[in-house]
């Protein structure tokens, strides 16, 4: 098979070096692994701007959505409610979890290319006393739009309420004041922007609220709790720990810090993304979401007018040049998406643009 890099989301592409420690079968009783587990537990917290008195961080079995619906299963007990802030298909992941887990719950719907508006927010809290949660996503990788937690935040800590935010396609690739802002739960995962592979999700937690929450988890497996308190013994994992994806990360943090950190890894990516649209435009190719609101994570894109080809002629004829494209995912438009985090450089950028090019070009001569 023809090797190619990733220009998807996650899984992304990883360094031949973060690969290589997934050579090793490690055993996870031992002093050393439990030593690794506690390091890159440390290592988040200072990615995350926290201290270790104030905040905890869970690693936690399973992609993503594993952690997503660990935090929301775990911490809104029965007679709490939760405010879902939703623009986009990971939010309203969040609401299918809630109803899964009958949790009670109100979904603030914003349409997919407009972020969330903090007044409309600050009204629903007003109206609704009885909220005590409010989840939302960082980065909407549905359409790549950044929300603005910031200014949500403002508004739910003003209100008293407990804020979860799934920064998962954003944390590590933005930098996120965890404590300034007052999110109590952050969720992001191995294989985003810190460059490892998939496997497990982890969770930023504020210490007072996860404590709280103990005894409320609707699961067993996914008991945040229950893993935090094993887990913050000495590093030991409740159940198996994907061990290879966590000698992977730890290598992956290290590249990370020598990489110049969290600034470093937003520069590039910043532009990666610019460098994406400035010459997809000149291709006649525009993004779905304003400037104004675009991430650096993640581009949709609106096929060029006219269009007379299908998303996999188009994926196939890039593939076989070396790199995989993503679909589009918004519901009202026809889409495509490209990322630009994981071992992403300008250069990949180009060539990616040059192959397109190719492809548009073969498409409009046999139009003729
Ligand atoms: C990737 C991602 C998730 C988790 O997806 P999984 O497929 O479970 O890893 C959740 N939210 C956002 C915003 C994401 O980008």
């Amino acid at each position: 098979m023809n090797h190619y890099k990733l220009l998807t989301p996650g899984p992304l592409t990883t360094t031949d070096t973060v690969k290589q420690e997934m050579l090793f079968d490690h055993c996870t009783w031992d002093d050393d692994y439990k030593k690794i587990t506690q390091e890159i537990r440390a290592k988040l917290l200072t990615l995350a701007g926290v201290s270790d008195k104030d905040y905890t961080a869970v690693l936690m079995q399973g992609s993503g959505t594993f952690g997503v619906e660990s935090v929301l299963t775990s911490v809104i007990g029965g007679e709490d409610k939760l405010l879902i802030v939703s623009n986009g298909a990971y939010g309203e992941r969040m609401g299918d979890i809630a109803e899964h887990a009958s949790i009670s719950r109100l979904i603030y719907k914003q349409a997919y290319d407009k972020v969330p508006d903090p007044e409309v927010i600050g009204m629903l809290l007003e109206e609704n006393p009885d909220i005590t949660h409010v989840s939302m996503v960082h980065s909407e990788t549905t359409s790549g739009i950044l929300n603005d937690i910031a200014a949500v935040a403002g508004v739910v800590k003003k209100a008293g309420k407990t804020f979860i935010v799934d920064a998962m396609s954003s944390f590590g690739g933005v930098d996120i004041p965890v404590g300034e802002l007052g999110i109590d739960f952050l969720i992001s995962s191995a294989n985003k922007c810190i460059q490892g592979v998939p496997g497990f999700s982890f969770i930023i937690a504020n210490r007072e609220k996860l404590m709280e929450s103990k005894g409320k988890a609707r699961s067993l497996s996914l008991d945040l709790y229950d893993q935090w308190e094993t887990m913050e013994k000495d590093g030991k994992w409740r159940f198996t720990s994907p061990t290879h994806v966590v000698l992977a990360f730890a290598r992956a943090l290290e590249e990370m810090e020598a990489e110049g950190g969290i600034e470093a890894r937003n520069r590039r990516y910043t532009d990666n993304n610019r460098l994406l649209i400035r010459r997809m435009k000149a291709m006649g190719i525009s993004p779905y979401i304003g400037e104004e609101y675009q991430g650096p994570i993640i581009t949709t894109f609106f096929y060029p007018e006219n269009h007379s080809f299908t998303f996999s002629e188009m994926y196939e004829y890039i593939k076989e040049r070396g790199y995989a494209i993503y679909p589009g995912k918004v519901t009202e438009a026809e889409t495509f998406r490209i990322g630009n985090i994981g071992e992403i450089y300008e250069e990949d950028i180009n060539k990616l643009c040059d192959i397109l090019g190719e492809f548009l070009q073969t498409k409009e001569k046999r139009a003729v």
